[in-house]
């Protein structure tokens, strides 16, 4: 790249700072997508993307005495910038782009090269280029999560999160390990008949050292990490140990609904190991509801489409969860596949006081009618919602008006 090299900015800042410059904003750019584009193309064009990016970067140092700018090994460059703002940098940022540059015109390269920009405050922020580097990767961390943004800026909370969130993947590991999690489960409530006829099963985590921790928070650390398959496997068997209890309490036509991450779903054998686990627990798959949410790719329907057909064939009832919540609802519509959809509660919460919100859950309730779709209404807290909901055909609620989640097996 030409550029100078880790050390050597790190001399030039310290001169920098030597020389008298008290405040500085740093910038860290990540070039997007070199691994493609040097599986695409050959490491040799790679190294000259990076060349030409180098090449554009240093055009701005020559002009200005004020800017330094480094690489710091593969698809990564820092910049030094005194005497500016965050906002003419924030200014500046939306007006640059890399591509414009006759070096690096997509024409040329074959391909739009894009890129992240993360950026901090010396010294507020971090004193020596370690710590820089350190916290610029924490907010390019954050960067790389958003899809709308491309400059983030450090800030504090970022590092407790990340921090947080690495403890937490750790002490998950361990609680899948040890199947320590609880269930609590909500009942699903017939709001004419008034009887319970489902129980929804809903993993709960607690640590001495942060006390309960949501499932809003944890699921998505699941998620992203390989736990998904023995967290999902951990649950399931949980729940078909507790079911034998939760007929005796609640009668044998109990439906009890399990969450299935999409990925868990997508897990090879899934079915065979879910048909094998009951057959050998003596568990009836009449009494079991899979609930999985639509945040899987759309290229999945196909696949996901196979295993819900099977499923159903040997007795499991599916429900489409959060339904409207996610952007491809309407697609898992296209071919009736699942028994029931649950209204996500985002759709619910206004219904007493906006017309609008009830309209458009009337016609939700229609559409799930002439596809043949049960329906459940999420998170019904009130009785004017309540009141609301008895005007349309939705009458199944799951919701703390009725029943708040409770664990009550150990
Ligand atoms: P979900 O499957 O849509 O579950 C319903 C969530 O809404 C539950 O939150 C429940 O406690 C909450 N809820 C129910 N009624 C009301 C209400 O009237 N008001 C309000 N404000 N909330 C209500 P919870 O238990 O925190 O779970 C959150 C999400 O985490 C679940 O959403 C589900 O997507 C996921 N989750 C929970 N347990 C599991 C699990 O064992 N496996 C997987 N894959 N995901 C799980
Ligand atoms: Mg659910
Ligand atoms: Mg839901």
């Amino acid at each position: 790249t030409h550029l100078p090299n880790r050390h050597l900015f790190d001399k030039l800042i310290q001169n920098r700072i030597s020389s008298g410059v008290s405040e500085s904003l740093l910038l860290l750019i990540n070039l997007k997508g070199l691994k493609v584009i040097n599986a695409l193309h050959g490491i040799e064009f790679g190294d000259q993307i990076l060349t030409l990016t180098g090449c554009v970067l240093k055009l701005y140092t020559d002009e200005k005495q004020d800017i330094l700018v480094a690489s710091l090994g593969g698809d990564e460059f820092i910049i030094w910038i005194e005497n500016s703002t965050k906002l003419k940098i924030e200014t500046a940022i939306v007006n640059f782009d890399l591509n414009n540059n006759e070096l690096l015109t997509p024409d040329r390269l074959g391909h739009r090269l894009q890129y992240r920009v993360s950026g901090l405050q010396f010294p507020n922020d971090a004193t020596n280029l370690d710590e820089m580097i350190r916290k610029l990767s924490i907010a390019m961390n954050v960067a790389r999560e958003g899809h709308l943004t491309k400059l983030v800026w450090f800030q504090a909370g970022m590092e407790l999160k990340i921090e947080r969130e690495q403890k937490l993947k750790n002490y998950l590991e361990k609680a899948v390990n040890h199947s320590n999690f609880k269930i609590a489960y909500q009942e699903k409530v017939d709001i004419t008949s008034k009887e319970t006829v489902g129980l929804e099963a809903l993993a709960r985590w607690s640590l001495p050292e942060f006390g309960e921790v949501s499932p809003e928070e944890f699921i998505p650390i699941i998620t992203n990490s390989d736990l998904i398959v023995p967290f999902g496997k951990c649950i399931f068997e949980k729940v078909i140990s507790h079911i034998p209890r939760l007929l005796d309490l609640y009668g044998k036509q109990i439906k009890i609904s399990i969450n299935i991450s999409p990925i868990f779903f997508l897990y090879p054998n899934f079915n065979e190991y879910i048909i094998h686990y009951l057959m050998d627990h003596k568990i009836d798959p009449k009494n079991l509801i899979f609930e999985i949410t639509e945040d899987v790719f759309l290229d999945e329907i196909e696949t996901i489409q196979k295993i819900v057909f099977e499923l159903r064939s040997k007795g499991i009832s599916v429900s489409l969860d959060d339904f409207g919540k996610g952007y491809s609802s309407l697609h898992y519509m296209q071919k009736r596949q699942f028994d029931e959809l649950k209204i996500d509660k985002s759709f619910l919460d206004d219904i007493a006081c906006s017309d609008r919100n009830f309209l458009l859950l009337e016609s939700i309730c229609h559409l799930a009618d002439s596809l043949g779709l049960k329906t459940i209404a999420e998170g019904i807290e009130n009785e004017e919602q309540l009141l609301r909901l008895k005007q349309t055909t939705c009458h199944v609620v799951q919701g703390y008006l009725y029943s708040k989640p409770q664990i009550l097996f150990d």
